[in-house]
């Protein structure tokens, strides 16, 4: 286990985020309604591992489904660089930090992080979906 720090951001800059990580510990691909449509690509961390240091006032929450997951984007840019959330099975508070907003994370060792399907689509988030290549 290797936890390094990384920098995150938005496609803009206008948010900008610090992030301890160990990329071997793996990471998320979902098929649920909105992972598909933005492609999402997230880890989950503690919150003491996450320190956004520029944009909390250029982010806008998108209220969807239960409410329990808070969903952000970058009001300029659009991009969803990190969510947030509070769920039980994941340990209470946490932070997902959208791998592919990483920034200077060499396309190799990106392409080395171990990935996890999730069938959200149909509220399993345990298992994998039976097609996942598209996700
Ligand atoms: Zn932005």
């Amino acid at each position: 286990m290797t936890i390094q720090t990384y920098q995150g951001s938005c496609h803009c800059g206008a948010v900008r985020y610090e992030v301890d990580l160990d990329l071997a510990a793996g990471s998320g691909r979902c098929n649920c309604s909105i992972c598909t449509k933005t492609r999402y690509w997230g880890t989950v961390v503690k919150p003491d591992a996450f320190r956004l240091q520029l944009g909390e006032d250029a982010l806008t929450r998108y209220p969807f489904g239960s409410g329990v997951v808070e969903h952000l984007f970058c009001r300029h840019c659009g991009v969803k660089s990190f969510g947030r959330g509070d769920l039980e099975v994941l340990g209470g508070r946490y932070y997902s930090v959208n791998l592919a907003c990483l920034d200077g994370v060499e396309p190799a060792v990106l392409s080395d992080i171990p990935i996890r399907y999730a069938n959200g689509r149909d509220n399993d988030w345990f298992s994998e979906p039976a097609v996942t290549r598209h996700l």
